[in-house]
């Protein structure tokens, strides 16, 4: 039969092409990590476009990144064997949202030019609002509203559709009143914040049937990656589209299909999976639109869309950020009739990777289970480095990784995975001294996230007055009163006079050119700055640091920051004055610093990448190494602290997307001791490697120096512990007496456990400043 297939249907396996080739009605891909879902989308839409079923401008494709969209249209082009043209509605939600809200901009109020607000922005507006209800600002931060506005959005709740209770749950119950006025303002600034991008097209949707029509004529084909990480809004706007086009003239009601208030089905994909426990994660998020619209009913006069989703319930990772697992639990009741594949060879890692990594999911008790099986060889077993520090770790990575360019390997095959960004910062630094290109991925590098532009903004200030790029960057940040306004008129003085800004300013406070508050401020910004220069005379640059974070008010601004990456920020700062330890001086640091910014990890090039796990989703590499595997950090403490049960499930998931992106070798590290707010607090080693089938484990020697805690004895007591794998969730007896033993014979740890657990672990996941959006 396969003498006049298309080629790119070769060596694809019967379940693919199934996938593949099912056109018609909707149909579920539900298969793990490697089994090439992905490779079947790619493989679908080539397949739609030479058997002439739609043009490229016909089809509906959501990938999880703008580069994941990038990526399969170069596939795309290779299996057609010449340029895909076009492909405009391939993308993300939010850059296909936030298309389609261009066209119609003028139907919700806004213009075609409007503009994507950041964060930064959303704040800033925010505190206005707040201004003007009197609320206080220390109280109720604008940024904790943020946080609350944008996981609404997610749930695609508007103003009106937000629970009471929930509304009132902000700012003396005025929460709900001022998102509100806060949707009000973005129209009259022509603007839309990310969350818009999504909402306002579901609401532009809704008011419009002819355009939801037109849209739903449009869509030939809809396909989406990553399904398990869809939130509620998402969810709505697929819904939307999914639809055949109704008729003219019908209400909204036969437009929206399908009892959405029903909690998540147990259906077919449950009868098949005796193992799974049928409990999606009931503890998430119970408010959302679906409950908000119950009067939503079936209409099965509109045929479904023939839409293809593809996905693993044992990635979801994104819980937190509002993704619902229910979404692709519940497909088949949602799309009737859907058609459910699965795939069960995984194409990507060899049998110990694979093993290793099924065993430590197996963990989790809400999933559906699947089998998994690999036809590579076993290859390499998963390693487990223990390194006495942070530092050993990095310098141990750095070594393996130059190891591997002596053999021959493409950088560009390696990748490092850190559960929080503060982690990068040792091994960028590694890198700088090693001289090893790398890029990080998904996120600004270390030096460039904005908190610690701040903090490196005070230090040059007070390392060279004449900085005024410095000085301008934090003569406002946090908030003094010295607006825009009060820029200019340095601005003007220093010009007249040719005097750096910070001279200009001490300059000023001795007129009546500002208002009294203003020049109060100023002039108490100019006397700290020269407290702080003589005391740099006399104390350690790291203590001055630590001074200035804390005098200044920048490291309480973080603290009283609600929103959910403030902790991630305070770890990075923490991390910043940590890293200068290792220079004798403020200059020296500063120095190095120049240094870092200036390289530039040029894409193209060769180079290690460096991101969170969380930005790994959906990529493979031939080697993968996995630092910082420690109680506290990973699984995150603050996690587990907010989340429970849930939230453990939520981390071992993120482990195994960890060790599923390996090709050929997984590497894993702990390090016995980490330094937090500048003391060594002894670690104990993650859990998630006691769930580890020893094996398919090996055990070895810390390349990066002295090892730790003497010769050898730890690698075979570990050996011996982990046959104990998996017995219990609590600190397992072997780790236990390895913490103790450390604990006893460092004579560096301080801090203990405790303090440890509670402190110590990030969630910064980029969240804020996504840069300029293209859309
Ligand atoms: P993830 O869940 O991590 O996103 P996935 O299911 O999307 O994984 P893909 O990325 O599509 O998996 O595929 C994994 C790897 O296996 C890719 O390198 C892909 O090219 C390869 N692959 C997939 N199917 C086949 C096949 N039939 N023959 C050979 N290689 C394949
Ligand atoms: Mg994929």
């Amino acid at each position: 039969a396969a003498a006049g297939a298309p080629q790119y249907l070769n060596g694809l396996n019967p379940e693919q092409r199934e996938a593949v080739e099912t056109l018609d009605g909707p149909v579920l891909v539900l298969a793990g990590a490697g089994t090439g879902k992905t490779r079947v989308l790619t493989t679908r839409i080539a397949h739609i476009l030479s058997q002439g079923r739609a043009r490229p401008q016909e089809i509906l494709s959501v990938t999880f990144t703008n580069k994941a969209a990038r990526e399969m249209k170069l596939r795309l082009g290779q299996m057609l064997g010449q340029a895909v043209e076009g492909m405009p509605w391939l993308g993300t939600f939010h850059s296909i949202g936030g298309r389609i809200l261009r066209i119609h901009a003028e139907l919700v109020q806004l213009k075609s030019n409007f503009t994507v607000l950041d964060v930064d922005d959303q704040v800033r507006l925010l505190k206005q609002l707040l201004q003007a209800e009197n609320i206080d600002d220390k109280r109720w931060p604008a940024r904790m509203l943020a946080g609350l506005i944008d996981s609404w959005k997610n749930r695609g709740l508007s103003p009106s559709q937000v629970p009471a209770g929930e509304a009132a749950s902000f700012g003396n119950g005025k929460g709900g009143k001022i998102y509100a006025t806060y949707q009000e303002r973005l129209k009259i600034l022509n603007a839309a914040d990310f969350g818009d991008l999504l909402l306002e097209n579901i609401r532009l949707f809704r008011e419009n049937p002819d355009v939801l029509r037109q849209y739903q004529n449009r869509f030939k084909f809809i396909l989406v990656d990553e399904y398990q990480d869809t939130n509620v809004a998402q969810y709505l706007w697929l819904r939307l589209l999914s639809q055949a086009p109704s008729r003219p003239g019908r209400s909204l009601a036969d437009v929206i299909p399908g009892d959405i208030t029903s909690p998540a089905i147990p259906g077919r994909l449950e009868e098949s999976n005796p193992e799974s426990s049928g409990e999606a994660d009931s503890s998430r998020d119970s408010g959302s639109a679906l409950s908000a619209h119950p009067g939503m009913t079936e209409d099965a006069a509109a045929p479904l869309k023939n839409i293809c989703c593809v996905g693993d319930d044992d990635q979801s990772i994104y819980g937190w950020r509002g993704a619902e697992v229910d979404n692709i639990l519940r497909f088949d009741h949602d799309f009737p009739g859907a058609k459910v594949i699965r795939l069960e060879r995984n194409y990507r890692s060899t049998g110990h990777i694979l093993a290793a990594a099924s065993h430590l999911i197996a963990h989790n008790e809400g999933r559906l289970g699947k089998t998994l099986r690999t036809e590579d060889v076993d290859g390499e077993k998963v390693t487990v480095t223990g390194s006495w520090d942070s530092e050993e770790e990095a310098r141990a990575i750095g070594e393996e990784l130059e190891e591997l360019q002596r053999a021959g390997e493409n950088l560009n095959d390696v990748a490092i995975l850190v559960r929080a960004s503060f982690q990068m910062r040792e091994f960028e630094d590694r890198f700088v001294t090693l001289g090893l290109p790398y890029r990080v991925i998904g996120g600004p590098r270390f030096y460039e996230r904005a908190e610690i532009r701040d903090a490196l903004a005070y230090l040059r200030t007070i390392n060279s007055p004449a900085d005024d790029l410095a000085f301008e960057r934090i003569v406002n940040v946090p908030k003094r009163g010295l607006g825009d306004a009060t820029v200019q008129l340095l601005h003007d003085h220093a010009r007249k006079r040719r005097i750096p800004l910070f001279e200009a300013a001490r300059a000023v406070v001795e007129t009546d050119e500002l208002k009294p508050k203003a020049r109060g401020s100023l002039r108490d910004l100019v006397m700290q700055f020269d407290r702080w220069r003589a005391q740099r005379e006399v104390t350690s640059h790291t203590e001055l640091a630590e001074i200035v974070l804390d005098e200044s008010g920048y490291t309480e601004m973080w603290q009283k920051d609600r929103s959910a990456d403030a902790a991630g920020r305070l770890d990075n700062l923490k991390e910043l004055v940590r890293s200068m330890e290792e220079f004798e001086n403020l200059q020296g640091f500063l120095e190095h610093i120049s240094l870092v910014m200036d390289r530039d990890g040029e894409a193209g090039d060769e180079a290690v990448s460096l991101m969170t796990l969380h930005s790994a989703k959906g990529l493979e590499f031939d080697n993968v190494f996995l630092p910082g595997w420690e109680e506290g950090l990973f699984p995150s403490q603050r996690t587990l602290d907010e989340q429970g049960r849930a939230g453990l499930e939520e981390e071992r998931r993120l482990a195994h997307v960890g060790l599923t992106r390996a090709r050929r070798r997984a590497k894993i590290y702990f390090a016995t001791n980490r330094r937090i707010h500048g003391t060594w607090s002894t670690t104990i080693p993650s859990r998630f490697l006691d769930e580890l089938p020893a094996h398919n484990v090996e055990i070895t020697e810390s390349k990066g120096g002295s090892g730790w805690g003497g010769s050898g004895g730890y690698g075979a007591s570990r050996f011996d512990n982990l046959e104990s794998f998996g017995s219990s969730y609590s600190t397992p007896g072997w780790q236990r007496a390895q913490a103790n033993r450390n604990r006893g014979g460092g004579g560096r740890s301080g801090g203990g456990f405790e303090e440890r657990q509670s402190s110590f672990s990030s969630d910064n996941f980029n969240r804020t400043k996504r840069g300029p959006m293209v859309i």
